[in-house]
């Protein structure tokens, strides 16, 4: 790819294509920006409208498509990867995610906040240029909810957040940890739905990634660049998925709950067994995976990929 594009949106100079800017950094008008967010051209949801559900009948419901949708442009060149890009760049990414997430936690109306990326061309992105995404809405995941009640069970059985066990046993067990940061454990979790999926966990406990000290986000742009600079070297630049899977706004200080950010390299198909059972067929054990994962990050000359190598070795 060429480093600067003339017919893409999201190079520079060409800033005009894309709806008005929600963020610059730097904020400074007189330096270049090194990240972006603006609004997405094609949305899925608007905030005109009514938040109220409606009954069509005694089994439809339906609300309007209420909701943000913003585009986070990483990076003002259009040929560099999240996972080549320097832990500075990554860092400012982060920020603006948190500086996102801060402001529209504000509306009342939004209480789920979905910070995702798409990476490649199996992922489901439509530009090459080097972006990630926001949605928020006025209802949380069912997904969300699904791994919340698990863990709200687990926690009012047992007393303590079932995230913070998690870290504690693969810790001891130490089959599926990728590599462990003063901040941060790095695993690919037992019974990964998808070969090579990867959980980058904080240690310290937080619900909410809007509650994650920022002054932190420095340390897990080291990890999230480490880990995506791994992946891109054992498996050829693959397409992935990742978000940070956080509470709602409302249970920003649940006692149950652990944001974390989930990886999902696409390297399979998702076909008709796994849209008629609902079960998943891995083709790679996480435990081969982690260890394919560390041996890999210790082979790199010099100091590439520090945080997978100091911690793994
Ligand atoms: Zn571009
Ligand atoms: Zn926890």
């Amino acid at each position: 790819l060429p480093e600067w594009d003339e017919s893409c949106p999201f190079c520079p100079g060409n800033e005009a294509q894309t709806p008005n800017e929600l963020l610059r950094l730097p904020a400074l008008e007189t330096l270049p920006w090194q990240v972006r967010v603006v609004p997405n051209r094609f949305p899925a949801l608007s905030l005109d409208g009514d938040i109220m559900m409606k009954e069509e009948g005694r089994l439809l419901r339906k609300r309007p498509g209420v909701g943000v949708h913003e585009v986070i442009i990483e990076t003002p060149s259009h040929n560099i990867p999240m996972a080549l890009m320097t832990y500075e760049q990554v860092e400012s990414v982060l920020i603006a995610y948190q500086e996102r997430y801060k402001a529209l936690r504000e509306d009342r109306r939004l209480k789920f906040i979905t910070i995702f990326k798409n990476h490649g061309w199996a992922s489901g992105t439509s530009l090459v240029h080097s972006h990630s995404q926001l949605v928020a809405t006025p209802v949380a995941a069912t997904y969300y909810r699904q791994k919340l009640d698990v863990a709200m069970d687990y926690y009012d059985d047992v007393g303590r957040c079932l995230y913070c066990d998690l870290i504690t046993e693969e810790l001891e067990r130490a089959e599926r940890i990728v590599a462990e940061t003063e901040e941060f454990v790095l695993l690919h979790p037992y019974a990964s739905r998808v070969p090579w999926e990867s959980w980058i966990i904080p240690k310290g406990h937080w619900a909410s990634f809007g509650q994650f000290p920022t002054a932190l986000l420095h340390h897990l742009a080291m990890i999230l660049r480490d880990t995506l600079f791994c992946l891109y070297k054992c498996l050829d630049n693959p397409a992935f998925n990742y978000t940070i899977e956080t509470s709602t706004t409302e249970l920003e200080e649940d006692p149950s709950y652990h944001w974390h950010l989930r990886i999902l390299p696409r390297l399979t198909t998702i076909a008709g067994f796994e849209i008629g059972s609902g079960m998943y067929i891995n083709i790679q054990m996480p435990e081969d995976t982690a260890e394919l994962m560390r041996k890999k990050a210790c082979s790199f000359p010099g100091d590439q990929c520090p945080t997978l190598k100091r911690a793994t070795s």
